[in-house]
């Protein structure tokens, strides 16, 4: 059987670009990890793809998953549910391929508690006012809900020590090349590679 891929996850606070330089990882073919589609309730905005941005579900399909443990994790966030399906996430890490999460804090966080050895970025923002000025800029929200997520960004962004990395988001491409080399330098950890090296030394017969 193959060595177990490693699971990535990448998050950070509301609006601080995740999903941008999600995009910019996924759009070189440089990378061998794989996207695990989310599930949300919120409304599907323009231009969005079910089962390729997210799968749109409603409260009570989501809820049903939950009750059945079929979430690796969920959060409710911003009067919304978002998750991470649990059996796709495990079965592309038993064939061996690192499995890339786009998720929230609170999310992580339960990540974390679950899969321990995973690899935890952290994306941050140069500073908070460029991070309003994004959600604004972006244009998918009323004021209200900017409100909402700039205060949970504060919250978000003390969370940071929970994690294993954090990269600034100053210049897309710069933080996707940065979430690269974390993930393939994290593949040569000594923890990681150990036990192909002790099965190794048990088997291979000295020739004399
Ligand atoms: P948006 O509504 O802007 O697409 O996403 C809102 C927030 O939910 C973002 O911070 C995004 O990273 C996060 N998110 C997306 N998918 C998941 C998921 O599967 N689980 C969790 N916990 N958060 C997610």
């Amino acid at each position: 059987m193959s060595e177990r891929g490693l699971l990535i996850v990448f998050s950070g606070p509301s609006g601080v670009g995740k999903g941008t330089v999600r995009q910019e990882i996924f759009s070189t073919p440089d990378h061998k990890f794989e996207y695990s589609v989310s599930m949300t309730t919120r409304p599907q905005r323009p231009g969005e793809v079910d089962g390729v941005d997210y799968f749109f579900r409603t409260r009570e399909e989501f809820e049903e998953l939950i009750k059945k443990g079929q979430m690796l994790e969920y959060a409710e966030y911003v009067g919304n549910y978002y998750g991470t399906p649990l059996t796709y996430v495990n079965e592309t890490l038993d064939k061996g391929i690192d499995v890339f999460l786009e998720i929230e804090v609170q999310g992580a966080l339960q990540v974390k508690n679950k899969v321990p050895d995973g690899v935890f970025i952290f994306l941050t923002p140069p500073d908070l006012a460029e991070l309003q000025e994004r959600l604004v800029g972006r244009g998918t929200d009323s004021q209200e809900v900017i409100a909402q997520r700039i205060e949970k960004a504060k919250e978000e962004i003390s969370l940071m020590r929970e994690y294993d990395y954090a990269v600034v988001n100053d210049f897309v491409p710069l933080a996707a090349e940065r979430v690269k080399r974390i993930i393939e330098t994290e593949h040569f950890r000594v923890e990681r590679v150990i036990g192909r090296y002790d099965k190794m030394i048990k088997e291979t017969k000295v020739v004399r």
